[in-house]
């Protein structure tokens, strides 16, 4: 059986000195985990976070990536760059992305593309709204966002990461049920085998409200490969018992 994966994501918080507090506590008490970890962390701090993290098991991710190789798009942070300061992990297609930047399917599924050829790990996001849940259209949204990242990467799709979040339990402290949330995996799982014979082999992660109380549970059903945890990545108890969990 794989190893899970554990991936916080931090969003836009941090500061030089809650890093430094907050890593420390967390290889203090991370001792030999029995899963993955890593730490998806706001660009400007990689540099800090790369010696943070230097002989740990946490591996450092980031939260977005250009579709560009290079050039022309102020703001921007390329593939190639990450990689330079360790990234091994690159959040794309969060929710939050999808809704305040816009971001469409296919602009994940080039976002997926680049991170792939940067020899980065995608872990790409899917998840539904509370009003497409509540139409019944759960299966098709993800699908369809799936859909366009497989179609665009081919036989690579082996190579990536999924993170179930629906977007109704991001930050909200509602969880999806462990019912609810298998049955969506069982879903993407399906739609991963139907592409690549190498499926069983990808993580698919669940988010949305995972906290120490409720992830013995989630991360107990057959197609939860670990978790992408936002609010309690941030408080190195919580994280540190999640972690603790995934086995
Ligand atoms: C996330 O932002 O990816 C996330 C899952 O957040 P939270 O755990 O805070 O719901």
């Amino acid at each position: 059986m794989k190893k899970k994966l554990i991936a916080g994501n931090w969003k836009m918080n941090g500061s030089l000195a809650a890093n430094e507090g907050l890593v420390t506590a967390l290889r203090a008490g991370l001792g030999v985990p029995n899963c993955h970890v890593a730490l998806c962390v706001p660009s400007v701090y990689l540099p800090q976070m790369q010696a943070l993290v230097a002989g740990s098991s946490i591996d450092l991710g980031a939260q977005d990536v250009s579709q560009h190789e290079s050039g022309a798009f102020t703001g921007e942070v390329s593939g190639n760059m990450l990689k330079e300061f360790g990234v091994h992990y690159c959040i794309v297609g969060h929710s939050e992305r999808r809704e305040y930047h816009f971001e469409t399917d296919a602009l994940v599924a080039a976002k997926t593309q680049r991170a792939l050829a940067c020899g980065i790990t995608p872990i790409v996001c899917v998840g539904e709204t509370l009003a497409e849940r509540e139409a019944g259209k759960t299966e098709e949204v993800v699908k369809r966002q799936l859909a366009a990242v497989i179609h665009a990467n081919g036989h690579c799709i082996s190579e990536i990461v999924v993170a179930y979040e629906p977007v109704w339990a991001i930050g909200t402290g509602k969880t999806a049920s462990t019912e609810q949330a298998q049955q969506v995996h069982a879903v993407l799982r399906a739609q991963l085998k139907a592409a690549s014979p190498q499926a069983d082999r990808i993580h698919i992660l669940y988010g949305g409200s995972m906290n120490a109380a409720n992830a013995a549970q989630l991360l107990a059903q057959p197609d939860i490969d670990g978790g992408l945890v936002g609010g309690a990545s941030l408080k190195a108890p919580d994280f540190l018992s999640i972690i603790a969990s995934a086995l």
